[in-house]
């Protein structure tokens, strides 16, 4: 038999633990799937800093923690697996685990997050745990005293070049436009890191290196009169372009714009198109995707999931 659940909630970032602790005290014994990464993609950052309440910052796995413990302190019942398919076309809602067992939720919050884009470059592939990464905390530890090169000009790709300026001994900075997105915080500090050098312009073709990456062949001012080769010799190729929404599996019953963002309407609340079904953070969130905006958005489903279980009732 199908277990039956209230409240079903997928995903573990900042807006699906804030989502399960306020289903847990609203007594809808909520259950939360961890998904592929537990605890999002915080876990995958160094220090948060514009998190409030902690004004000496904190450590991206610390805090997840503490949001898990204070989400299983009110009754989450916390489990690893992954969503594989999903039929939202009537009630229950019927979601589908590691293609095996399938729960029936009245109500379901989709806190997915989003996932590292990669360039497209082959390379990318061939050279994929052997030099090619998308998160520098977790892989920066293995390149330290040796050359590595970021791509992307936004706070992930600065915060990641300056975290690995720590540990390398020279960094460069891809970056194909001639000036940084990132905050103006972040851009100070990279122009104030010394072995961190930023390529302004710059585009990549492709990797080199026998089995590991050994270097990059870039593209100055592709397209320009002036367009010149350079390669550089580095032994890790970071990846800080951006994301894309994890809403693939939610796609044929959930509307997502054409970046593939979960809509939700009216815009200031988590309400989808398919009664009974929120969407909190990052999946819909193709704007802020902070970590303290994620968690409000998950406050917000899950009083929104409670309202509409009262009027279920
Ligand atoms: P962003 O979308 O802000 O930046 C992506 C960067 O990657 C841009 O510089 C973009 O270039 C570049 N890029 C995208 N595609 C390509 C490509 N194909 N080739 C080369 N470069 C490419 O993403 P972030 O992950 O940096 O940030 C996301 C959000 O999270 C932002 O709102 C950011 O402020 C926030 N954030 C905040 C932090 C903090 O406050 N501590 C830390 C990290 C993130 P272009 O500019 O040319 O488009």
């Amino acid at each position: 038999m199908n277990e039956h659940v209230k409240c079903l909630i997928i995903g573990s970032g900042p807006a699906g633990y804030t989502a399960a602790i306020y289903a847990g005290r609203a007594n809808l014994a909520p259950v939360l799937y961890e998904g592929i990464q537990p605890g999002g993609q915080l876990t995958t950052t160094t220090e948060i800093e514009n998190f409030p309440g902690y004004p000496q910052g904190i450590d991206g796995n610390m805090m997840m923690a503490d949001f898990r413990a204070q989400a299983e302190r009110f009754g989450a019942d916390i489990r690893f697996g992954i969503v594989t398919s999903v039929d939202f076309s009537g009630h229950p809602h019927k979601v589908t685990v590691d293609g095996e067992k399938t729960i029936e939720a009245d109500t379901v919050i989709i806190a997915t997050g989003a996932s590292a884009k990669y360039l497209g470059l082959p390379d990318e592939h061939k050279y994929a745990g052997k030099g090619v990464s998308a998160c520098a905390t977790c892989d920066g530890f293995f390149y330290r005293k040796k050359r590595v090169a970021v791509v992307g000009g936004g706070d992930t790709a600065c915060e990641e070049a300056i975290y690995l300026a720590g540990l390398c001994e020279k960094v460069y900075l891809i970056v194909r436009k001639p000036f940084l997105r990132a905050s103006q915080i972040m851009q100070d500090r990279v122009m104030n890191t010394p072995n961190l050098e930023v390529l302004f312009e710059h585009n990549t073709l492709g990797l080199f290196g026998n089995e590991y990456v050994e270097g990059a062949h870039l593209v100055k001012r592709k397209g320009e009169s002036d367009e010149t080769t350079v390669d550089i010799n580095i032994d890790g190729f970071f990846l800080a372009i951006g994301h894309h929404p994890n809403s693939e599996v939610f796609k044929p019953f959930v509307e997502t714009n054409e970046e593939g963002y979960i809509k939700t309407y009216p815009l200031d609340t988590p309400k989808t198109n398919v009664p009974g079904v929120f969407a909190a953070g990052d999946v819909a969130d193709s704007n802020y995707r902070q970590a303290i905006v994620a968690a409000g958005s998950g406050c917000k489903a899950a009083m929104e999931a409670e309202r509409y279980l009262s009027k279920l009732k």
